[in-house]
């Protein structure tokens, strides 16, 4: 089935300028910026710029320089994060059973508290 990508979603519009975002790394192919409900002291989400609407998608039909950019961004932001806090988590969403809210694909980085253990 193929991907279908909603251009109203608030990512694209925070990607087209349309809202404003508390941006902490710009590249060629990626933005990230301040969850707008902080779940932890850092909470930070990385996007790529293209029309993807979840990990999955971008991995089937993103380019390489995309997927380099992203990796290493959400990378950096994890750096930075790692500078001020003890660790971090990843956690990307996807989907119905994912509760996925947005669907433009973004990694959530969470940091700067003891963040519980999910799995058992
Ligand atoms: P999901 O459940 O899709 O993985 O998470 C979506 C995230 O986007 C939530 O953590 C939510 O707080 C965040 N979010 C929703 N709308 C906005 C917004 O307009 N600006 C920012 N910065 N974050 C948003």
């Amino acid at each position: 089935m193929p991907f279908e990508y909603d251009d109203q979603n608030i990512f694209a519009k925070i990607l087209r300028g349309e809202i404003p975002n508390d941006t902490v790394l710009e590249t060629e192919h990626s933005l990230a910026f301040r969850d707008i409900r902080p779940q932890a002291p850092i909470h930070v989400l990385v996007i790529p710029r293209g029309r993807y609407v979840s990990f999955d998608h971008f991995a089937q039909e993103a380019s390489e320089a995309e997927i380099v950019d992203f990796v290493r961004a959400v990378g950096e932001v994890c750096r930075m994060a790692g500078v001020e806090a003890d660790g971090f988590r990843l956690i990307a969403n996807a989907g119905k059973h994912g509760v996925q809210d947005v669907p433009h694909l973004h990694v959530h980085i969470l940091a700067g508290r003891s963040l519980g253990r999910m799995l058992s």
